[in-house]
């Protein structure tokens, strides 16, 4: 059994040892660790909305937001501050408790960063975290995004440095290094992690988690990607990952950063109930509600529940802080709720 104290010296060879434990050892140990500090039965809930969908420079060759591929993917400008927020409101009320926008750009123009800070704040004051990923970041633009409020920042490492340059030649590994760094140093959250099943081996997906376990201090959230095969990129026609292998790279997170949340990220609709709830075993506990991820598909909010309710799954709580107007605006929901509980038992009564 691994010891469980936070460490930051992982070698590729003995997190390799970690993915060829028997699966059944290996999940028992996950499932231990993820006790010490998780509540088992809870999962955190964010939503994910694309503030700006295609176009982008860069040629990651898995995602269908690449302007060098043609994937049939429409193009939108940056979305309007207010259409954001009523979507952001939505989320809430669907029991959301962060909010994440991604935009695809190569990093974040200069004409359009006042309007992305002006989200930011916007999203705040619903009393919902946080989170956006906008590309490569300057250390400028980290500490104006800290300033309007923005919690975490997502920006991941995809896979192993090895195996990088067989998937993104336009964006360096030290690049992401660095954005990452800034973010740390602005006292935001780290959201970082990777895509699996995009033909690297086992030592790839050792290398991927001993660079984010190495960070100096893990990322507070570490989304696992299940690749989504879009036709038209480069990637659509690669081998399909070994469910099993999923799982297990799901464990071995959980084991090398306790304290992280794990998300189950992109590629839930290809996973049926059961791998879900055996990644929620492994130690998963944070997902996307809504109905795309950025552009590709994502289980619909009401199977999501319904499985929630099959494996005694409860959302995270946690304490919004909101401000006098949206308090009040809570208040007077609350107070409407009552009134028409009340008619309706009335009403049942007669
Ligand atoms: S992953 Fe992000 S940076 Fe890469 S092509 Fe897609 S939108 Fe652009």
């Amino acid at each position: 059994m691994q010891n469980t104290t936070t460490r930051h010296d992982w070698t590729v060879a003995e997190v390799e040892e970690l993915f060829a434990l028997p699966f059944n050892d290996l999940l028992f140990q996950a499932q231990t660790i993820h006790r010490q500090h998780f509540d088992p039965n809870e999962v955190q809930v964010s939503t994910l909305l694309s503030i700006k969908t295609g176009a982008c420079p860069e040629d990651c060759k898995y995602c269908p937001q690449s302007g060098r591929y043609n994937t049939g993917l429409e193009k939108e400008k940056l979305m309007e501050v207010q259409r954001v927020l009523e979507k952001a409101k939505q989320a809430r009320a669907t029991g959301a408790t962060r909010f994440c926008m991604g935009a695809a750009w190569k990093n974040p123009p200069k004409k359009d960063f006042p309007y992305v800070l002006e989200m930011v704040k916007g999203v705040k004051k619903l009393g919902l975290e946080t989170c956006m990923t906008l590309g490569k970041l300057s250390r400028e633009q980290t500490q104006q995004l800290k300033e309007a409020g923005l919690d975490y920042y997502n920006h991941n490492l995809d896979t192993s440095p090895e195996f990088y340059k067989n998937i993104i030649t336009t964006r360096t590994y030290s690049d992401r290094l660095e954005t990452l760094s800034f973010v740390r140093d602005s006292g935001m959250k780290i959201c970082s992690g990777g895509i699996v099943g995009m033909g690297e081996n086992s030592s790839d997906r050792a290398g991927l988690l001993v660079n984010l376990a190495n960070l100096p201090q893990h990322p507070e959230s570490v989304p696992i990607n299940m690749l989504v095969k879009v036709d038209g990129t480069p990637l659509d026609n690669v081998e399909d990952l070994e469910p099993f292998d999923f799982i297990r790279c799901i464990a071995v997170a959980r084991i090398m950063m306790p304290k992280s949340h794990v998300r189950l990220s992109a590629g839930r609709t290809d996973m049926n109930e059961q791998m879900q709830a055996l990644a929620f075993m492994a130690g998963a506990n944070s997902i996307f509600y809504g109905e795309c991820l950025l552009t590709t598909p994502n289980p619909e909010a009401h199977k999501d529940k319904l499985l929630f309710k099959k494996l005694g799954i409860n959302p995270e709580r946690r304490v919004v802080e909101h401000d006098d107007e949206e308090q009040e605006i809570e208040l007077l929901d609350q107070v409407q709720k009552k009134q028409d509980e009340a008619l309706f038992v009335d009403a049942a009564a007669v």
